[in-house]
């Protein structure tokens, strides 16, 4: 089993019940749990700034996927959950980072490990600190390096 800590956006519909039902879907999947959680918040929106506040929250997954298998279910709850991806940064109904599984480093077309902006984002190193210090710690020392 490895860890993984994911970040979790909306700011159309209700907010707080997409990240609620996100969880719950991450949750009943058979290869993952849910082990920790931080409480939700409320930011102003990054990199395209005219579109409603955002809640944000982090969670910790125990999972014995790989990491592109892991982003591949995320991806496939986002889409159950009525994503339609129109444009980066843009408004939805529901996002899901990956953000860190465990130490590992790793880019390639569809996955960057640790998550490439995470550590220039309060909405996801607030939340994740709160769960996971010493891995907010950790990705903010990694993305220093590049
Ligand atoms: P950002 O990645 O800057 O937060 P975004 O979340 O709005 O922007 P999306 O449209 O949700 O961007 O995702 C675009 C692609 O990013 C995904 O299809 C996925 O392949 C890729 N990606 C690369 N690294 C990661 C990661 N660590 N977590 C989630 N997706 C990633
Ligand atoms: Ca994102
Ligand atoms: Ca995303």
């Amino acid at each position: 089993m490895a860890t993984a800590w994911l970040s979790l956006g909306a700011n159309i519909g209700d907010p707080r019940g997409q990240l609620a039902e996100a969880v719950r879907r991450i949750d009943e999947h058979a290869q993952i749990g849910v082990s920790a959680q931080s409480s939700v918040l409320t930011t102003k929106p990054w990199g395209k700034t005219d579109q409603p506040d955002f809640a944000n929250m982090a969670i910790a997954v125990e999972t014995d996927l790989q990491p592109i298998d892991l982003l591949g279910v995320l991806l496939s709850i986002e889409l159950a959950m009525g994503r339609v991806r129109k444009e980066v940064w843009g408004p939805r109904l529901i996002d899901i980072d990956i953000i860190a599984y465990e130490r590992l480093q790793l880019k390639t077309e569809r996955l960057t490990l640790p998550h490439p902006h995470a550590h220039e984002r309060a909405f996801v190193t607030d939340p994740l600190t709160e769960i996971a210090p010493e891995v907010t710690a950790w990705v903010i020392d990694i993305a220093g390096a590049h």
